[in-house]
């Protein structure tokens, strides 16, 4: 369901990257692209339209400083903000996926996966290691909303099962960061069953008496949703992120009747009791040591 994905919001600015070309990894959305400044110094708000410099808003963790709306950042960015300084050791960085299916639509499967690598200069939808956070270890997982909206294939499957493996032997926390639109359809059913093995790792770790810290942040959909990002003794989310199963039009075109206001958002979730607490992006690192602290890690 990656690509039908059930998140509507435009996706926006890019992460920084740190060769500087933060041009080609600015997406050309048709909002981007309305601001007749050169791109990738300047970007527009998709929440509040203003135009944000597009370094005041790497400087603000991708946060727009006029309203506060938390841009998608890939999964490098993410783990920069969260560890401390050059303490993130990455696990599995080569495992990519294979084409099971031979799948092809515009592109086989292989040339998408190619292709969509080159652009965002990860081997995959997920980067794994260990870390520490102000000083606790963890490990930590971050998905790249950027690799395919971070769908969940073979290798999102075997990363995040890796790493909350890894997390019980060492009797360590695990904090995983979701973005994804769900399933990797072009894995077809061996997407699908890396709901249940996901969701196997998180019941061993919990049998052994670990933490499994869930951060959801836009969007948190589908397949993702339905197995390792609800299974945390605790979620979190960022203000506004997207989190639900199916998208809202899906539902919708489905049930023949209008959905409550801001369904889907991270704030009705925390009202319906699914989302523990909302933690603005500026505060994850210190909420994060803090509720380890408070288990007992
Ligand atoms: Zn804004």
């Amino acid at each position: 369901m990656a690509d039908d994905s059930p998140a509507d919001r435009p996706t926006t600015a890019t992460p920084a990257p740190t060769d500087g070309a933060a041009a080609t990894r600015t997406n050309g959305t048709a909002a981007a692209n309305k601001v007749d400044v050169p791109r990738g110094v300047w970007l527009q708000c998709p929440a509040c339209q203003a135009t944000v410099f597009q370094k005041a808003l790497e400087e603000n963790m991708h946060v727009c400083p006029e309203c506060g709306y938390h841009h998608r950042i890939a999964a490098r960015v993410r783990i920069a903000q969260l560890v401390d300084p050059d303490s993130f050791e990455e696990f599995l960085p080569d495992l990519t996926s294979t084409d099971p299916l031979k799948f092809k639509e515009r592109l086989t499967y292989k040339e998408r996966i190619r292709e969509v690598q080159a652009k965002t200069g990860e081997a995959e939808a997920v980067v794994v290691g260990k870390a520490f956070i102000r000083g606790r270890p963890v490990i930590l997982a971050a998905m790249d909303p950027f690799l395919i909206m971070a769908s969940k294939g073979a290798v999102v499957g075997e990363k995040i099962t890796a790493g909350l493996e890894r997390a019980t032997d060492e009797n360590i926390p695990f904090v995983v960061v979701t973005a994804s639109g769900g399933a990797r359809m072009q894995e077809g059913m061996i997407s699908l069953v890396q709901m249940a093995k996901t969701s196997s790792a998180v019941a061993r770790l919990d049998d052994a008496g670990g933490l499994y810290i869930v951060v959801m942040t836009d969007p948190t959909t589908a397949g993702v949703a339905a197995s390792f990002a609800s299974l945390g003794d605790i979620h979190l989310a960022e203000p506004g992120a997207m989190i639900g199963f199916a998208g809202p039009r899906v539902i919708e075109n489905t049930i023949r009747a209008k959905l409550p206001e801001g369904f889907q958002s991270a704030e009705f979730a925390l009202q319906h009791g699914f989302v523990d607490r909302i933690v603005h992006r500026h505060n994850l690192r210190t909420e994060i040591a803090r509720i380890i602290d408070y288990a007992g890690k």
